[in-house]
């Protein structure tokens, strides 16, 4: 009886630290740590300032003051975009992780006007107010809404650059039918990331 009692408690242990790790402990690199601690935002400094993301290898964050956001939010909110993309689509080739990683995402405390975009539903748009903007190269401008990462555009931008990772294309009209990429999925996995930053009051 105790033996099947261990091996119960064995099997249930690995495969709870097997299913983190896809998610989080890829994203640990002890290499980095002191670039990390060295990388902080200077409220004294010029501002835009660059400022590295931790835990993310070569990402980083361009803010228009400190408190737009603190590095270790941006961190966390990018990881809990991770999980909810391996739980949906996975990411085998590591492309997801690999963008992440070399990602800069410049906050802004304004928003866009824009000759051209697309509703969620594929709708074209004339000469809008943006809110985020994913570029070639993992380059994302969001407007920083209302002091919190679950209320600005960074989940959604995050998976035009997924996209353009593992497709080749970004999907600029979302659901529509012009390109193809983003799904009904895409729009639900956003909504969960945005309730888990919620969560942890991001
Ligand atoms: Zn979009």
């Amino acid at each position: 009886m105790l033996k099947k009692i261990i091996l119960v408690f064995i099997v249930i242990f690995i495969s709870v630290t097997c299913s983190g790790d896809q998610g989080f402990r890829i994203f640990h690199d002890s290499e980095h740590k002191l670039i990390y601690k060295n990388s902080i935002c200077n409220p004294n400094g010029e501002f835009p300032q660059m400022v590295i993301i931790p835990f993310l290898k070569r990402a980083a964050q361009i803010v228009p003051r400190c408190n737009t956001y603190p590095k270790h939010k941006t961190a966390l909110a990018m990881m809990v975009f991770y999980q909810q993309w391996v739980d949906h689509f996975g990411d085998d080739h590591g492309l997801v992780k690999e963008m992440l990683e070399d990602t800069v995402i410049e906050w802004d405390l304004k928003k866009k006007k824009f000759k051209k975009a697309y509703s969620l539903y594929g709708e074209k748009k004339e000469n809008i107010n943006i809110i985020g903007l994913a570029k070639p190269g993992n380059y994302i401008w969001v407007w920083a809404a209302y002091g919190k990462i679950s209320e600005t555009s960074l989940m959604h931008e995050l998976v035009h650059q997924a996209l353009r990772a593992t497709t080749g294309s970004g999907d600029p009209d979302h659901e529509g039918d012009i390109y193809s990429g983003w799904t009904w999925e895409h729009t639900s996995m956003i909504n969960k990331a945005k309730k888990t930053l919620r969560a942890f009051n991001i």
